[in-house]
């Protein structure tokens, strides 16, 4: 099947809120271009330098959402444009994200990552630290960081229960928020490849897809 008739598959079981983020990174500008010609504007890398590369040669209109680890030291090299942080994941990185927006005179969206899943590796704070951020003055002093929503990755895995069980306690925590702390909240960014169809029956408003509309990534580009 082709990118365009990816795209189309998934935006067709898409209903309602959830919209999707075509996850790029890796991936050659002509695939980007394919996507674009077909419509799709929002893009998702998790690279700086990738990132920068492809947004001055890309059109103005694409919107790109940051879903990686992002350092500190390289907030200001996207600050200037990006529509979307998905990953902050340290109060250290929301004071640099504030910091170079103001720099910018703009305001950035982001969302907090949450660890939600059984491997180690996953980057994130826990449902308890993300409350705990709320109610800190360090963060609620931050006026150039606005953050509408949570990210959250399930674990790798075959199992559906537990995938869903995962992403259901993602969707407890961003309502609780929302009608407490977080009144703002709009996003819930989960859901990839493998698991976007439970993500999506679990509240997903945002599903970040790669490999299943541009096919694997070569990491040796
Ligand atoms: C790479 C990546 C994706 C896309 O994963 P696929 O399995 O290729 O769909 C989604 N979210 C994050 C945070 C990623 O790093």
């Amino acid at each position: 099947m082709s990118i365009a008739s990816r795209i189309k598959e998934i935006n067709s079981s898409l209903t309602g809120e959830c919209r999707l983020v075509a996850v790029s990174k890796f991936q050659p500008i002509p695939l980007l271009k394919e996507a674009y010609d077909c419509g799709q504007r929002i893009f998702g890398e998790s690279k700086v330098q990738e990132l920068t590369e492809k947004e001055s040669v890309l059109p103005q209109d694409i919107e790109w959402h940051f879903i990686g680890h992002l350092q500190t030291n390289k907030v200001k090299y996207i600050a200037p444009f990006i529509s979307l942080i998905h990953s902050v994941d340290s109060l250290k990185l929301a004071i640099e994200i504030d910091r170079q927006a103001k720099k910018n005179n703009r305001v950035i969206n982001c969302l907090l990552e949450v660890h939600i899943a059984k491997e180690e590796s996953k980057q994130g704070f826990t449902p308890d630290e993300v409350k705990q951020l709320f109610l800190s003055n360090a963060f609620l002093d931050l006026k150039n960081i606005n953050i509408i929503g949570l990210m959250g990755m399930a674990t790798y895995t075959e199992n559906n229960n537990l995938i869903r069980s995962e992403f259901k306690t993602l969707s407890t925590l961003f309502n609780d928020l929302k009608q407490s702390l977080a009144p703002q909240f709009s996003e819930l960014s989960i859901g990839m490849s493998n698991d976007y169809k439970i993500a999506k029956e679990e509240g997903s408003t945002l599903v970040r897809i790669g490999t299943y509309i541009f096919g694997e990534r070569d990491y040796g580009i």
